[in-house]
């Protein structure tokens, strides 16, 4: 193992940074804005340990009144990367209404983080999914912690919002905001807000770290709703949220078509 990991849609890269601060060598593929294109991304197999990236996810939100299949292809450019490098393990981020996904020759986790179990100030619920190459030695399985919402003054920062640069700069973890000084304020504003907060992404990169590199796996049963939490004792669900989510995923199989 390597510790190198690919950062794919990486903008200002708060993702990776999480990584570069558990000691993990991070390159990028570049982004958008910066004239690469990630469907002329041609990466070689197995060069690096893991691949990360938060794909657009405008067209999966909520909010978002003209859905267009951009997000739906730039997850499966994301799909084609891991499946063209065949890493060790995968990490891919989105808002909550992003489809579920597979990876061929994956163990798939699918489990959400909110900023707010890190930071009263925001909420921002986000879902990550992460793979582990099914035919490597061992099975690695990540514990993230899961707690209920503890209520907030602040909804996730977007690139639209209404804060200061400051402020959103200090909720998503960019101390770097002087760096951007060629980029408006709207520019600066949309490279922050589109971020992965950093005190998330280090503390992913902390669980892939400990799973993985320190082989630190915590004993128990495994979730039902495919979290991968452990659970305690007999309990089938490590959450509340995760039985109410495994009791609507058996009623979608039921549903006759
Ligand atoms: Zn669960």
């Amino acid at each position: 193992m390597n510790r190198l990991v690919l950062s794919l849609f990486s903008g200002i890269d708060l993702f990776g940074k999480g990584f570069v601060n558990n000691n993990f060598c991070v390159v990028s593929a570049g982004d958008k804005f910066l004239g690469s294109d990630i469907r002329d991304f041609k990466p070689p197999q197995g060069f690096c340990d893991g691949v990360i990236g938060g794909s657009p996810c405008q067209d999966f939100s909520r909010l978002n009144r003209n859905p267009k299949d951009y997000s739906l292809e730039m997850l499966n450019q994301f799909i084609r990367v891991v499946t063209n490098v065949k890493p060790l393990w995968f990490l891919h981020e989105n808002v909550v209404g992003v489809p579920e996904f597979v990876v061929d020759g994956y163990r798939i986790q699918r489990f959400e983080l909110d900023l707010s179990w890190f930071n009263p100030i925001a909420s921002r619920r986000r879902i990550f999914t992460f793979g582990f190459k099914c035919d490597a030695p061992g099975e690695y399985l990540l514990n993230p912690i899961i707690k209920n919402n503890p209520p907030t003054t602040h909804r996730a920062v977007t690139c639209q919002d209404s804060l200061s640069l400051k402020e959103m700069a200090q909720i998503q973890g960019c101390d770097f905001v002087g760096e951007l000084e060629h980029f408006s304020v709207k520019g600066k504003k949309t490279v922050i807000g589109n971020a992965v907060p950093l005190v998330m992404s280090q503390y992913l990169a902390e669980i892939i770290d400990l799973a993985i590199y320190q082989s630190v796996t915590t004993p128990g049963e495994k979730c039902n709703c495919g979290c991968g939490r452990i659970v305690k004792g007999k309990a089938k669900h490590a959450h509340q949220n995760c039985r109410k989510k495994a009791s609507r995923a058996a009623l979608k199989c039921d549903t006759p078509v």
